[in-house]
């Protein structure tokens, strides 16, 4: 039997290109947009023959594309690599109207999870961050979306965006949950090298958020979603009982996934690899002789057991040191004793039973804290 593994798939056109933004995007043109296409069925079909659990298309904007297009992708990964009927199939969906139009096929192609990105419910932080939808498009989406007949429904929302106060942001939040959605993931902005806002931000650095303004932020967020009976499952992510990501939460366990398309990353025997950035360079090797350039490492040792140690601290639950024994033979208390009592005395992690959970602090901390593991304890 194949190694169960998660799938991901990059879509990586967009209508337009937000100024924040350093995925792997481009903006929409319909002859490339087509020619990476074929390039991904032609990656599907060399792909190794993982036991699928999950689909997550991602992007991008993986509705640039027509809703029949993402139906026969579908298709191809559930027949490729055994995808269960019933597996969560998650698609990222930008919320402008004009692109939600065909969310009854989506459903009907067999899409069951949507994850939307939102950032902001207020006008003039959207078109501070190049976005052009309005908070209008994101309530009518969500009602077609209902009216499709999906039942798990998530949105993205962005804390630190410029010209955003307190009262804005929980004004987003207020709006958002009032839309009765399923699982909100929150982001604080990142100012990403080489970006337009990069430049902004030399030129202008007082119209961000510091690291406590932006505390704050995140501090709302957890207050109300908890409020709203949401579990906070993972440092950006929270859920009603019963919804949260699947596909992510494999990430989180440091389960297999397989990454298809230009900058997509996998996980699988051990061995982390990620695709070239390079949109054209990607399409060329997928439809010539397959050997997709980019790089890989095999990950051992301490780098394998710090990598888990940080993705497991992610999750409400934290490190299970009982299933850490069992899976990479290491004693998790002997081997992190200095940077467990450190941190503890520090306030920011906590030892319940078996398990090793940042705490409320820890959480606000997580890349100190995630970075002590890292460096090897
Ligand atoms: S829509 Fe998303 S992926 Fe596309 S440019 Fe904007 S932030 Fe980046």
């Amino acid at each position: 039997m194949n190694a169960p593994a998660g799938v991901y798939v990059h879509l990586p056109f967009c209508p337009y290109v937000c100024p924040y933004c350093d995925f792997a995007k481009w903006a929409y043109a319909p002859r490339g947009a087509e020619r990476y296409l074929a390039a991904l069925q032609a990656e599907i079909a060399a792909a190794p023959a993982v036991r699928g659990t999950t689909i997550f298309l991602g992007g991008g904007t993986p509705n640039t594309y027509p809703a029949a297009t993402i139906g026969a992708l579908i298709e191809s990964l559930r027949t490729r690599f055994s995808i269960p009927r019933g597996g969560e199939i998650s698609v990222e969906i930008n919320p402008d109207r004009a692109l939600c139009e065909e969310l009854p096929a989506l459903r009907a192609a067999g899409v069951n999870r949507l994850s939307i990105g939102v950032q902001s419910l207020h006008g003039n932080e959207l078109r501070a961050l190049g976005r052009r939808h309005t908070a209008e498009d994101v309530e009518t989406v969500v009602a077609r979306a209902r009216a499709a007949g999906f039942t798990n429904i998530s949105i993205d929302l962005m804390f630190g965006v410029p010209g955003q106060t307190e009262a804005s942001w929980r004004d987003s939040l207020e709006r958002a949950l009032a839309l009765g959605i399923d699982h909100l993931s929150t982001y604080g902005l990142t100012i990403e090298a080489g970006t337009p806002y990069a430049r902004w931000h030399e030129r202008d650095p007082g119209a961000f958020f510091d690291d406590d303004r932006e505390a704050r932020l995140y501090a709302a967020a957890i207050e109300r979603a908890a409020r709203a009976g949401f579990e906070h499952y993972e440092i950006s992510n929270f859920a009603r009982p019963g919804y949260r990501c699947a596909h992510n939460e494999n990430y989180w366990r440091n389960g297999s996934y397989l990454g298809l398309g230009v900058g997509a990353a996998s996980y699988l025997a051990g061995v982390r690899s990620t695709h070239t950035r390079e949109l054209e360079p990607y399409c060329a090797a997928a439809l010539g002789d397959g050997a997709i350039p980019g790089e890989s490492e095999q990950l051992a040792g301490d780098e394998r057991t710090g990598e888990a140690t940080m993705l497991a601290l992610r999750t409400l639950e934290g490190v299970d040191t009982r299933e850490f024994r069992e899976r990479y033979d290491v004693d998790f208390h002997a081997r992190y004793a200095g940077v467990i009592a450190e941190l503890t005395a520090a306030g920011m992690l906590r030892i319940a039973g078996k398990r090793v959970q940042l705490t409320e602090r820890g959480r606000f901390l997580a890349n100190d804290v995630c970075g002590a593991f890292l460096g090897g304890g």
